[in-house]
């Protein structure tokens, strides 16, 4: 069974198409610029080269065709047609509390969907897009919305609740709802498999450090907290992101600096976090390279992130009771020893240490702790699309005859 994975978001789409007998990636690509001038697909079939195309790409269904069109090209695709596409998995950002798990698109799914663009309204209408265009292109070809809130709705009260009038959660469903839920899965699962463990008899820390920052506390199989809320805009310190700030800051600054609710929301998402701080860049690389030439800022931004991280695992570990594992991911978390190591640093009174050496890595999966350390800390490169394709492989098989 061949599994169609699409991440769309408002001006790209990123699929993979995965054979699932051995979860063997058999093509990748990215479509970049989707409505905008210079629009570009960047296409790779495995162990081959990219293949860079220059295409006019106006809306989100004319780059699903084109994306399938590469997938069945004579020259560069992998499969024949589009018959060989058995299932399509849809990463969708918001699920809000109607869903617990990846489900089967319907048309009341649908619905559902696009009910929770008000509350997510930057992220669910791109998914959208991508799960109608690829409806009406491979029609009868079964759909799967896997959701990034899904895994974080086995959160108590306790740890959902905003300090509001319980109407505006009634009313309206401001709540912590928590992002990178699928990310926060896998590589709690991974974890638990490489030590040989069920993750249901663990306590699990996972840190998705990337542009996109949060912290899951993942208690006996299940997400208690998560660092995001009502938006991804809560938590942690992020490459543009404020994550958490006293609210009263916000009419403050709107009043001051004259902005309206519009402003004041990108000032947060997209012009304060490490580049706010540093005033140099979004991107760790850039930072640590500039603090190793001494700017004090990039180290102040530095700084902040990994208290910030730190004090979230603290957190964590108070609210489960201790940690049998920490586990770093994404981006930053699956490539930066130096960053690693400012976190873990102080965090021996929990049982655990980094060896240096083995902290040595990137992007690879590896065991980072002493040896014998109580609590164990883990580098494992995330993998979304391969939660994706097995959700979808998981749900359709029962319905597709082969
Ligand atoms: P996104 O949230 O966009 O998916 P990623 O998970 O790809 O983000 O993470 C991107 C971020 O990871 C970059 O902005 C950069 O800060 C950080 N990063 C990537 N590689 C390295 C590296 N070698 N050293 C330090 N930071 C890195």
């Amino acid at each position: 069974m061949n599994v169609f994975v699409v991440n769309c978001g408002s001006s790209s789409i990123k699929y993979q198409l995965i054979n699932m007998e051995g979860e063997r990636v058999m093509a990748k690509g990215l479509i970049e610029r989707i409505g905008m001038e210079g629009s570009t697909l960047k296409h790779t079939p495995a162990g081959k080269y990219t293949i860079d195309l220059k295409e006019e790409i106006p809306d989100h269904k004319v780059g699903i065709r084109l994306a399938i069109k590469a997938l069945t090209s004579k020259e560069y695709g992998v499969i024949k047609d589009m018959s060989e596409i058995d299932a399509v998995g849809h990463r969708v950002v918001h699920g809000g509390e109607r869903f617990t798990d990846s489900v089967l698109i319907t048309s009341d799914v649908l619905r559902g969907i696009e009910a929770c663009c008000e509350i997510a309204p930057l992220h669910n209408p791109p998914n959208l897009y991508g799960i109608n265009a690829c409806m009406e292109i491979m029609r009868g070809t079964p759909q799967v919305a896997v959701f990034d809130t899904a895994f974080h709705q086995t959160m108590p009260k306790v740890a959902y609740l905003y300090g509001l009038p319980y109407e505006m959660y009634v009313k309206y469903g401001v709540r912590r709802y928590g992002f990178h839920g699928t990310s926060h899965k896998y590589v709690a699962l991974r974890a638990a498999e490489l030590m040989q463990e069920h993750m249901n008899d663990l306590r699990i820390i996972s840190c998705h450090l990337g542009n996109g920052a949060s912290i899951a506390a993942i208690k006996y199989g299940k997400s208690i907290d998560t660092s995001m809320g009502y938006t991804p805009l809560e938590g942690l310190i992020m490459g543009t992101r404020s994550g958490e700030i006293d609210p009263a800051i916000i009419p403050f600054l709107m009043e001051k600096e004259n902005m309206n609710a519009q402003q004041i929301d990108d000032y947060l998402n997209r012009r304060s976090g490490i580049l706010g701080i540093s005033g140099l860049s979004s991107d760790f690389r850039d930072l640590e390279s500039a603090a190793n030439r001494g700017d004090d800022r990039s180290q102040l931004a530095i700084d902040v992130f990994a208290y910030k991280v730190k004090k979230y695992i603290g957190g964590y570990v108070a609210a489960m009771g201790g940690v049998d594992a920490i586990v770093f991911t994404a981006g930053l978390g699956e490539n930066s020893p130096f960053m690693r190591d400012k976190i873990c640093n102080g965090l021996e009174y929990l049982g655990t240490r980094i060896d240096p050496d083995l902290n040595q890595v990137r992007g690879k999966e590896r065991e980072i702790s002493v040896r014998r350390a109580r609590v164990k800390i883990f580098v494992i490169p995330t993998n979304e699309e391969l939660v994706i394709a097995r959700d979808t492989y998981n749900i359709c098989r029962r319905i597709i005859k082969l």
